[in-house]
């Protein structure tokens, strides 16, 4: 048993609460390897934002839970090193699937959790969130649950079909679970396909797919419900059209690729949403900037000289989220 304090990493409780007190969301990046793990904390130190390192089961199984742990345990290292003086990092599991997945990353110095039961029927949603809430809680490990299901793809995670939240059920799933966040469905979706062409309109001038607007009037009801308590958007990535067009252009193949507009995780970041989860985007700028030096550079096989430049473009990337998106730099 490793407490995650020991670590010098800190739950998402204070951090939600000033987030929604002060109008703006926590950044909740994914990181599988070292460089996207230096670019989170390069931009958090640079731009002294509050930050959620993600790990997904398929992380934990590609990385290593051990080692990612200590990945994490660096990072805070890192973060005083680049001048942070009292960094505030929470390390998140995204979308445990079960009790024990959940249990072992608290017991392996997590501060925060996701029970993700959003595809169980109503009632053993709420009595398997509230099984891990009651042993997370133990270890002042915060737990966000989710009702509501989001479509597309993500690691493990995979629906056809979504359905929005209920609002009429948030009361009772919050209290009945003792959940601290909760990640509610909203037109938000999975992956860098986030919606078909045919839910789409295109922009006459360019072509681009333009996607359907997030349903803010069911994230308005649940804040009626639930005044005050955080909530969580998964699935927020804006698909940098940036990005998919360098990789398009140095032989990449992603046609009609789309994301969610930024103004509209503006505004949601206004609201009670507190922590905006974003994974494809770091994807396609490590992709752009690693096909880019491929094609410009065949003769490359230093994997310094095209992670190296990754990095960099994910440090842009997570920067101009925090200032220009989520409106947390200098929260921390
Ligand atoms: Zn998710």
């Amino acid at each position: 048993m490793v407490s995650y304090k020991e670590l010098g990493l800190v739950n998402t409780r204070d951090m939600f609460a000033k987030a929604i007190k002060g109008g703006y969301a926590i950044p909740a990046f994914n990181f599988n390897n070292m460089e996207q793990l230096q670019a989170i904390i390069k931009a958090a130190a640079e731009t002294k934002s509050p930050v959620i390192l993600q790990v997904s089961k398929g992380a934990r199984n590609y990385a290593n839970p051990t080692l990612l742990r200590y990945m994490a345990q660096g990072a805070v290292e890192y973060a005083k090193e680049l001048g942070w003086e009292k960094p505030q990092i929470v390390l998140h599991l995204d979308h445990g699937d079960s009790f024990e997945l959940c249990k072992d990353c608290v017991d392996l110095g997590f501060s925060s959790v996701m029970i993700d039961g959003s595809a169980l029927p109503y009632e053993e949603n709420i009595a398997l969130s509230k099984k891990v809430a009651d042993y997370a809680h133990q270890y002042d490990v915060t737990v966000e649950a989710e009702l509501g299901v989001l479509a597309g793809v993500e690691d493990e995670v995979q629906a056809e079909e979504s359905h929005y939240t209920r609002p009429e059920e948030v009361i009772d799933f919050s209290k009945r679970t003792g959940c601290d966040s909760l990640a509610i469905s909203i037109g938000t979706s999975h992956g860098a396909y986030k919606f078909k062409p045919e839910q789409c309109t295109r922009d006459p001038k360019t072509g681009r797919l333009v996607p359907p607007p997030l349903a803010f009037d069911v994230l308005d009801a649940i804040m009626e419900q639930l005044p005050g308590f955080p909530i969580v958007l998964h699935g927020s990535s804006s698909v940098p059209q940036e990005y998919v067009d360098m990789i398009n252009q140095y032989g990449g193949k992603l046609p009609d690729a789309v994301g969610i507009p930024e103004e509209q995780l503006r505004k949601a970041s206004k609201s009670a949403v507190c922590k905006i989860n974003i994974d494809s985007d770091s994807r396609l700028a490590f992709t752009a900037a690693v096909r880019k030096v491929f094609a410009e550079k065949p003769g490359e096989f230093d994997p310094r000289k095209y992670c190296g430049p990754a990095r960099d473009l994910m440090t842009e990337l997570y920067k101009h989220k925090i200032i220009n998106v989520l409106g947390s730099d200098g929260k921390a």
